[in-house]
């Protein structure tokens, strides 16, 4: 289960770094590649934080590392969607938030694992965010998401991610390189004509406004992580979402990512793209 010969180098030098020096962070998303991927991912930084060696973990040899391997950690609790649900169940993730204030019972810490957080709706994502905010010091969690966009912005905002496939590395056309770069600076503009303007090109063209989308969408995140942490993997959009982060308050730019996700999502089912386009230019 804890093959870790299958995870790419770049993660297991993100994960040693977020566990330096006995550091441990107290919710990770992992996002991204396949589900088996994130699977071997979150079962590895699991043990990490059970792990009683501080200075090398995971080291593989004692005995929270063990059971890890054996999966019969008491301190690593995965929490699932029933197979026949579409959803996780609210009364699952509530009674996961009261039980997570119960101390470890053997490690330091204890690790609650919720796989696959697409299947999660908001409602549900909302009562978790109540323990995020404030965890005891000994309860930690690992979340996994096919993409971060399926996470609410308020959840990103509490989370380290670390991101397995690298979605945005695939080629994005000029034009909308040039419109996200356009969209970041209206953001920081009071000027209504600079939002119209940024917003334009997009008005009845689909392809674009997808690619322009899922690269903003991308640099939001990135904005929100260096507000919030001061560190991120970064897009290549490093001026832009450093910008954003420094000119913005993190209730603008979660109010900014949440209404562009929202936009992304209807994409699909909207085919009002001059409707969608004046929301957008409402909304940053
Ligand atoms: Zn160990």
């Amino acid at each position: 289960m804890n093959n870790i010969s299958n995870i790419p180098e770049r993660v297991l030098q993100v994960l040693d770094g977020l566990f330096t020096e006995g550091r441990c962070p107290h919710a990770l998303l992992i996002d991204g590649s396949g589900s088996l991927q994130r699977e071997q991912v979150s079962r590895l930084a699991a043990k990490m934080i059970v792990c009683s060696n501080q200075s090398r973990t995971p080291c593989g040899s004692c005995e929270n590392c063990r059971k890890a391997d054996e999966n019969i950690h008491p301190d690593i609790i995965t929490l699932e969607k029933p197979s026949d649900k579409k959803y996780y169940v609210k009364a699952d993730v509530k009674k996961l938030v009261g039980d997570a204030y119960l101390t470890p019972n053997e490690a330091q810490k204890k690790v609650y694992i919720l796989p696959e957080l697409q299947n999660m709706n908001e409602e549900s994502q909302n009562l978790l965010l109540k323990i995020l905010e404030e965890p005891p010091v000994y309860t930690t969690f690992v979340l996994t998401s096919q993409t971060a966009n399926a996470v609410i912005g308020t959840v990103l905002s509490r989370v380290t991610r670390v991101r397995l496939g690298s979605t945005e590395d695939v080629e994005y056309s000029e034009k909308a390189i040039e419109v996200v770069r356009e969209l970041c600076k209206a953001v920081s503009s009071h000027r209504e004509y600079d939002k119209i303007k940024a917003t334009a090109p997009l008005d009845g063209n689909k392809k674009l406004t997808a690619e322009v989308l899922t690269l903003f969408i991308a640099v939001l995140r990135d904005a929100i992580a260096l507000k919030n942490q001061g560190k991120a993997i970064l897009s290549d959009f490093s001026r832009e979402s450093t910008e954003l982060s420094t000119r913005q308050t993190l209730k603008k730019l979660l109010d900014v990512y949440d209404a562009v996700s929202g936009i992304h999502q209807s994409l699909e089912n909207n085919p009002n793209y001059t409707l969608l386009t004046a929301v957008l230019c409402a909304r940053i």
